[in-house]
């Protein structure tokens, strides 16, 4: 594998995988353009480099989302609604080529022009991109010299625009974009030597989506701040009682032996001891504060409470390397988006004081921008899913497939 620094880019094709999976409205109008914006840099290095640019990524999920007829709905899936502003962006003419793969394209592509930058088709409008087939790979090979893998967003899938597609190029011709670098050197940084204490704070609705994270972050973490709707399947295992108060009962034993497990690592896990409990789940439904020692039957949990807020920071202004995945309240709903908040200004205020902070999973990072401290965290993932399954330890395929 090369380094994208020591790559001999000069008058040729490079082709970019970066993850321009941005949120649409229905008119097809950009929402927001952080992904766009977080790959600029190494589009931006290989035009300075005197490289043609090809640049491919999926949008969506076309092929999930078919219309009535079983065709495409390609206007909405369309990466040609990033054209204008992907221009802006660069402030260089991009060519949008309206299919990823074809003959057209390669031709497109084999009299590009240095300097030339070229938008691909959305990678997904194809069954073999997600089935990581070969012989799509091999015909996005052809388009280019080099090839780089910049999706970190994407790169827990085998598919053939981020995994199958790398074996056709010389390990000298291959490398990770800057945003992949600085995802897996961050990540890196709270695996495999991070400074003590640890704490992890993980929320959001499911344990069992988050099990293999606890897991890894047992054999690690000093600290395990539990949060959010998994929190109460936690706190039935341990006999509380807990309303309506979401709860997945096929995972209350799993829970439990989590919690035996956790006295016998050096691991501290935390549950929060009080919510914020209402009586529907809707914004002004009516609501409390409890002690989560007993939730009222008819009472569900939707955000921590103050003392389970206090306790938290305390944990956090303790701590030196600080991981944040999941909200610890439906922070959709304002009445019940305080502690999340809070804990995002907790976290701004260790690394103030010298943490590191690593925020992976969407709704972490819309919280730690609601809140108005992105700028005072250290390092905000762009991967949800794929920073998560980074975290629990697996080999992501985005990163074999250059790491070979
Ligand atoms: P996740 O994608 O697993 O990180 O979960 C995020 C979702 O968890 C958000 O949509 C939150 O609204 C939801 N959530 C957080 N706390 C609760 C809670 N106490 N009850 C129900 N849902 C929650």
């Amino acid at each position: 594998m090369a380094n994208i620094r020591d790559l001999d880019a000069k008058g040729k094709n490079v082709l970019i995988r970066v993850d321009f999976n941005v949120p649409l409205d229905d008119q097809g109008n950009i929402l927001d353009d952080t992904r766009m914006v977080k790959a600029l840099p190494t589009i931006r290095y290989m035009l300075d480099q005197g490289a043609t640019v090809v640049i491919m990524s999926h949008l969506g999920r076309p092929l999930k989302k078919l219309l009535p007829d079983g065709s495409i709905d390609i206007e909405r899936f369309t990466l040609r609604h990033l054209v204008v502003h992907l221009m802006e962006l660069l402030e260089v003419h991009v060519e949008f080529l309206p299919n990823s793969h074809s003959k057209e394209t390669l031709d497109a592509c084999k009299i590009a022009r240095k300097g030339e930058v070229i938008l691909l088709e959305n990678t997904r409008f194809y069954p073999g991109e997600t089935k990581g087939e070969e012989e799509i790979a091999s015909q996005f090979a052809q388009l280019a010299d080099i090839y780089i893998s910049d999706a970190f967003g994407a790169a827990h899938r085998a598919h053939a625009s981020t995994s199958s597609v790398a074996k056709y190029f010389a390990p000298e011709n291959k490398a990770f974009g800057f945003l992949m670098e600085d995802e897996i050197k961050n990540g890196s940084i709270l695996l495999d030597n991070p400074t003590r204490p640890v704490t992890a704070i993980v929320g959001g609705a499911k344990v069992s989506d988050k099990i293999q994270l606890i897991e890894k972050l047992m054999e690690f973490a000093d600290n395990i701040l539990i949060g959010g709707g998994m929190s109460y399947t936690f706190l039935k295992s341990q006999g509380y009682e807990i309303g309506n108060s979401l709860c997945e009962d096929d995972y209350v034993g799993l829970a439990s032996t989590l919690l035996k497990k956790a006295e016998s690592t050096n691991t501290k896990i935390y549950l929060p001891q009080d919510s914020i409990v209402a009586n529907r789940f809707t914004a002004d439904a009516e609501t409390k504060i409890v002690s989560n020692e007993k939730i009222e039957k008819d009472w569900m949990g939707l955000d921590i409470g103050p003392q389970a807020k206090e306790t938290y920071r305390s944990v956090l202004l303790a701590s030196k390397s600080i991981l944040w995945n999941g909200p610890v309240g439906v922070f959709e709903m304002e009445a019940f988006a305080k502690g999340t908040l809070f804990l995002a200004e907790a976290i701004a205020e260790a690394t103030d004081n010298g943490a590191y902070s690593l925020i992976g999973g969407g709704d972490s990072v819309s919280a730690v921008n609601q809140a108005d401290v992105s700028d005072r965290v250290s390092f905000i993932s762009t991967g949800g899913g794929a920073m998560l399954e980074f975290l629990e330890g697996k080999t992501l395929p985005g990163i074999a497939a250059i790491n070979g």
